[in-house]
Parts: structure tokens; C-alpha cells; sequence
């Protein structure tokens, strides 16, 4: 797959984007910046952020992408994400998002389960819903207070 949806990059494109995000540097507690991300809101706009680690706590990539979507278009609807990480030799792997991001992305919008494709590699993309198929399973059990 080279393009999905409404945006204007391929995919090979967007992982492209998302590396020229990383800027890894090693801070006091932490590290910045060692993976980018690219989403891209229904519109077709592509949106970049970066992961924010520190030993108190760590932002990805992916949520931060996504909060800038949000601030700059009031968009919730995440169309496509990736996110990437450079070995030391500028070699570039793209990272499934983390729990807690597919997660959040499901959370920010009910129709992101099935909108948002998420960028596994230059030739594979899948639906949200094949990261998380069980993001909304609640199953009530019988009584068993009984026993
Ligand atoms: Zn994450």
C-alpha cells in the first residue's frame, strides 16, 4: 500500500516525516525525542510530534502528534499514525503504537477503532481494530455470590 484515505503522503512518505521528528537527546532524567510520529487528521493534514520521556514519566510520540492535531484543527478523528526510532547507524524501524496509545487513540474519538490506520511498515497498514479487538469488552458474569 503506498497511500491510505484522504492524505496527501504515501506511506513510505509519512514514515519520512516522522523520522526527521527524532532528535534524540539525553537530558538530566530522561530521554527526548528518540522516536517521532506523524498522524494525519481526516482532512488530510499531517501533524508530527515526538516522545517525551523523563524518569517521572514518558509521553510518546504518537500522543504527542495527536494532541497537536487536536490543538491546531479541534480534530479527534485520527485518520493515520505512525511512529518511528533510529538505530545508531540512522537506520529507521517504525514501532506499533504502545498499549497506552491505542488506547488513546480509541479513546478520543468512537469511530477511530475502525478510522484510524496505523502504519506497521512501508507495506503493511491496519485498522486500529486489529491492534485492540477487544477495546470495548465489558462481558457481565453470572451471579456467582450464590456459591
Ligand atoms: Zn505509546
Amino acid at each position: 500500500m503506498t497511500a491510505t484515505g484522504p492524505q496527501r503522503h504515501s506511506t513510505q512518505q509519512l514514515i519520512a516525516i516522522a523520522a526527521q521528528m527524532i532528535a534524540t537527546k539525553q537530558t538530566k532524567s530522561g530521554v527526548v525525542a528518540d522516536v517521532g510520529a506523524a498522524v494525519v487528521s481526516t482532512d488530510g493534514d499531517v501533524y508530527t510530534g515526538v516522545c517525551v520521556g523523563t524518569d517521572s514519566n514518558t509521553i510518546c510520540a504518537e500522543r504527542t502528534a495527536i494532541a497537536t492535531m487536536i490543538g491546531a484543527s479541534q480534530s479527534y478523528l485520527v485518520h493515520t499514525v505512525v511512529a518511528v526510532w533510529k538505530d545508531e547507524d540512522g537506520a529507521i524501524y517504525v514501532i506499533p503504537p504502545c498499549g497506552h496509545c491505542r488506547q488513546f487513540i480509541a479513546d478520543m474519538h468512537p469511530d477511530n477503532i475502525t478510522v484510524t490506520q496505523v502504519i506497521l511498515s512501508h507495506d503493511v497498514v491496519v485498522p486500529l481494530s486489529a491492534l485492540l479487538p477487544y477495546y470495548d469488552w465489558w462481558a457481565k458474569q453470572p451471579d456467582r455470590t450464590s456459591v
